[in-house]
């Protein structure tokens, strides 16, 4: 039994871990980071929702641009 305790609290911690990291990566986003369209070079910050709900690939995501409607894989660039 205190086994299987022990595998439970190592779930939630490995859990917990993977929201603050989530959530640090996210603040650092907004403070520091933008996207840029390839498109049509719109920078933007996608809503915080848009953000945890958009697929993830490598670095970016692939996201569709507010302006010209273009879906892309975008990479957060630093502000400037
Ligand atoms: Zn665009």
């Amino acid at each position: 039994m205190a086994m299987e305790k022990g595998l439970l609290w190592t779930a939630i911690g490995l859990l917990a871990a993977a929201v603050v990291w989530a959530a640090c990566r996210y603040a650092y986003f907004y403070r520091k980071e933008h996207f840029t369209c390839p498109h049509c070079g719109h920078c933007w910050k996608p809503p915080l929702l848009r953000m945890i709900f958009s697929v993830n690939a490598v670095e970016g995501k692939i996201l569709t641009c507010p302006c010209c409607g273009t879906k892309e894989y975008m990479e957060p660039e630093k502000d400037s």
